[in-house]
């Protein structure tokens, strides 16, 4: 095999792959992506997904899913349920079916037992606080157990009784024999197994001891022939103890690549944290579309095609990063620019009435400028229009500055007429409450010759206009890292969601769950796929047409 034929930038894992296949080291790639079913996948798991899935695709080689199932105590079919359809949507497929750490069981069971046998294994009976004190410090040795020396025949018969559910919870627990003084304190005689009397969400009470994390993953990708098996770069002092179980065992050795997971600002990763968001109901739930979830992204319309884009253009590496959020959310606006459909839609309503118009048209509006292929919709004008109460001011600046209505000014309404104001009407407070506007009816679809008109607004046909609920998100955090603030609660944005509701235009009402729109000159928004009814779209803003917190910072 030689190097993938790719776009993607290299880099230094590719590097390492390359020279493995020439070297004749490996012959085929196969990767894999192991989440713990204890949480929805956020968008750190999504670099590390289209990584994985990435290089699998690109060098001709395989990646699987497998859920590491190991701690019966926080797993959930409904994460399993709700992380195949997160890879799923993000555009990636791993072959049949998904593989699971508990199908293993029994194998890691029996290598537990060889590892006994070989005398580099055995039943530890300290209490777990004891266990603590003797581990030592990262400047002080640790101290063996007394029962590192139990015999071969003694160690198989309490393993065999953990087992068999005759030993209470953290009684007893299976250790590997190592080195209590290495330097490393994962070498430190760590744990395999532990007694644990809870139902497992695939195994049932088949089990009463489980496997720790430490012990069971690099076997899992040993079973699976996982050649280059990458990870964040927290488990690079694991990799030793790793390597040491593959040799003891004699199996094959998959080859460990670290490197730095994703940090964005704005957000928390973690999924405690994200936990605690969903359990304390500072979000609706975990696809919340404010939550760093891909669940959440999809539900708030950012394409699955963007994602990948944004994994793609951080790059990965070994160095500690932050991303900060608006990089994400530009190539939600690049891939949207291009894709979504454009609709007029006005939030905060002044009315116009056009003194010439008394009638309706159908106009041929078309759904995407620079796409005449994708066709027009019909867009009802009529004399009574709504249009966004910043589109007009009573003093504005200079015509070459302010290009939207003011006294005597025009301006093309979008897909229409070019319209001036000839009047503007005020209530008792003061506040102008109506324009009356003149309609040039021979501008339609042209701009006569010599008549320089810059501004275009988008308006609506009052009495066409559909009322629907619109959903303005925000960033769930105002700070740029929540972690830093001593309570990351604390930082949450109080203005992350404000409900208002939008003049649409007749068309929108038959938007589909999911679609994405551009409400020209407002911003990009998504029917809400869990609110939505036929007929009664709910959207939700998915970005805003320009960064508007780079203003802020
Ligand atoms: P926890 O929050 O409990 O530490 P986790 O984020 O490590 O959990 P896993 O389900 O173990 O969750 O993650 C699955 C895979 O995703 C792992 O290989 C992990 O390295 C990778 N991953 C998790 N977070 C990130 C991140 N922020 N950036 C890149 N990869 C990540
Ligand atoms: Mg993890």
């Amino acid at each position: 095999m030689s190097t993938p034929d790719t776009a993607a930038p290299s880099n230094f894992i590719r590097t390492i792959i390359d020279e493995d296949l020439q070297s004749g080291r490996r012959d085929t790639v196969i990767t894999r992506f192991p989440p713990e079913p204890n949480g929805y996948l956020h968008i750190g798991h999504a670099k590390s997904i289209c990584l994985n899935f990435g290089l699998a695709a690109d060098y001709n080689g395989r990646c699987n899913l497998r859920f590491d199932d190991t701690n019966p105590a926080k797993e959930e079919d409904e994460y399993v349920d709700a992380i195949k359809k997160d890879v799923a949507w993000l555009g990636f497929d791993w072959g049949e079916q998904p593989l699971f750490a508990s199908d293993y069981f029994d194998q890691l069971y029996r290598w537990a037992i060889e590892l006994i046998k070989k005398g580099k294994a055995y039943v530890d009976s300290q209490s777990a606080e004891q266990m603590r004190v003797n581990r030592g410090t990262l400047t002080e040795a640790g101290k063996e157990s007394p029962y590192r020396n139990r015999s071969v025949e003694e160690n198989l018969e309490l393993f065999e009784q953990m087992k068999n559910g005759e030993h209470p919870d953290g009684s007893h627990i299976l250790r590997a024999k190592i080195d209590m003084a290495s330097p490393n304190m994962n070498l430190r005689d760590p744990a395999m197994y532990r007694i644990l009397h809870a139902p497992h969400h695939r195994t049932g009470d088949t089990w009463c001891i489980y496997p720790m994390y430490d012990f069971a993953h690099g076997q899992e990708d040993s079973i699976e022939g996982v050649t280059h098996s990458i990870c964040t770069l927290e488990f690079e002092d694991h990799r030793p103890l790793y390597d040491w179980f593959v040799k003891e065992l004699d199996i094959f050795a998959p080859q460990q690549i670290e490197f730095a997971r994703l940090n964005l600002s704005y957000t928390v990763m973690s999924k405690r944290k994200l936990l605690q968001l969903v359990n304390e109901k500072h979000v609706e739930g975990w696809d919340d579309p404010r939550m760093p979830t891909i669940s959440g992204m999809r539900r708030r319309g950012y394409p699955a095609a963007a994602i990948r884009t944004f994994c793609e253009r951080i790059g990965v590496g070994r160095a500690a990063s932050w991303i900060d959020l608006s990089v994400l959310e530009e190539c939600v606006r690049e891939e949207l620019n291009a894709t979504a459909y454009r609709r007029q839609a006005v939030l905060n309503p002044l009315k116009v009435t056009i003194t010439n118009y008394g009638q309706i048209e159908q106009l041929d509006a078309p759904n995407h400028p620079q796409q005449p292929g994708e066709g027009c919709r019909t867009l009802p004008m009529s004399g009574t229009l709504w249009i966004d109460r910043d589109d007009f001011m009573e003093d504005p600046p200079p015509p070459k500055k302010y290009f939207r209505l003011g006294p005597g000014r025009e301006v093309r309404l979008r897909n229409s007429y070019i319209i001036k104001c000839d009047e503007y009407i005020k209530n008792e407070k003061g506040e102008v409450i109506e324009l009356k506007c003149s309609a040039d009816l021979d501008t339609l679809g042209k701009n006569p010759e010599g008549r320089k008109v810059k501004g275009i607004i988008h308006w609506v046909s009052a009495e066409h206009a559909q009322k629907v609920p619109v959903r303005i998100y925000d960033r769930l955090f105002n700070q740029e890292n929540p972690d830093k603030a001593e309570n990351y609660l604390s930082a949450l944005n109080p203005a992350s969601l404000q409900e208002t509701f939008a003049l649409a235009e007749p068309s929108l009402m038959e938007a589909k769950p999911g679609e994405t729109f551009q409400f020209e000159r407002v911003g990009y928004f998504t029917v809400d796929s869990k609110d939505s009814k036929t007929g009664a779209p709910v959207f939700n803003r998915t970005v805003t047409l320009r960064d508007t917190w780079a203003k802020v910072k």
